[in-house]
């Protein structure tokens, strides 16, 4: 695992997104960003091994046990990353605009006698990672599971049917408003930016 994926992506004269971050020892968090960018998704991200594992979700985690959302795998993101939120200036990378959608802690269901880094990457490994998330909008047990046949990249996270699950869920209904209406502003000013240069 490392960031040079993430660097090479970002000229970081112009964003004000992280460069690196070091984790505390002890707890591991997670955090959901929502990313109003050139096309709406979630980002999800758990810390694992000292960097932010990373999926975008185009549809947004849901609580609901009848979901498996498509999740992307996309490059290892710093761990100060968590705290990211406000706008990618136009023309970079990712340009639009985050949002800090969720955040908490999570462990691993099944933690056996391997270290934590030890185990969650074992999992991640065969494709099978099955954690439980403490946060304010997602809690419960969650598995993230590669997809057979597919591209590299396609995982799919499902909501395990626990006391916390619901029947549906959409994760743009606990998205406020001002939010909402920030990012398609934000999205409009940047078309407008890129017609001008043409
Ligand atoms: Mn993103």
């Amino acid at each position: 695992m490392s960031l040079i994926k993430y660097k090479q992506k970002r000229n970081f004269e112009e964003t004000t997104e992280p460069a690196s971050g070091k984790p505390l020892a002890g707890k591991h968090i997670f955090v959901v960003q929502r990313h109003h960018a050139s096309r709406l998704h979630y980002d999800f991200r758990l810390e694992i091994n000292g960097v932010l594992k990373s999926w975008a979700v185009p549809k947004g985690p849901s609580m609901s046990y009848a979901d498996k959302r498509l999740a992307m795998e996309v490059e290892d993101h710093p761990y100060d990353y968590k705290d990211f939120e406000g706008t990618i200036p136009a023309g970079n990378y990712g340009a639009g605009t985050v949002y800090i959608w969720d955040k908490g802690t999570f462990e691993l269901l099944h933690p056996e006698g391997n270290s934590f880094d030890k185990e969650a990457l074992r999992e991640l490994n065969t494709g099978d990672l099955k954690i439980v998330l403490k946060g304010k909008k997602l809690k419960g047990e969650f598995a993230l599971v590669k997809m057979k046949g597919r591209e590299d990249n396609a995982w799919l996270l499902i909501k395990h049917k626990d006391k916390y699950a619901v029947g549906t869920y959409n994760s743009e209904d606990y998205t406020p408003d001002r939010v909402k209406a920030q990012g398609l502003t934000e999205k409009a000013i940047a078309k407008a930016t890129a017609k001008k240069k043409l």
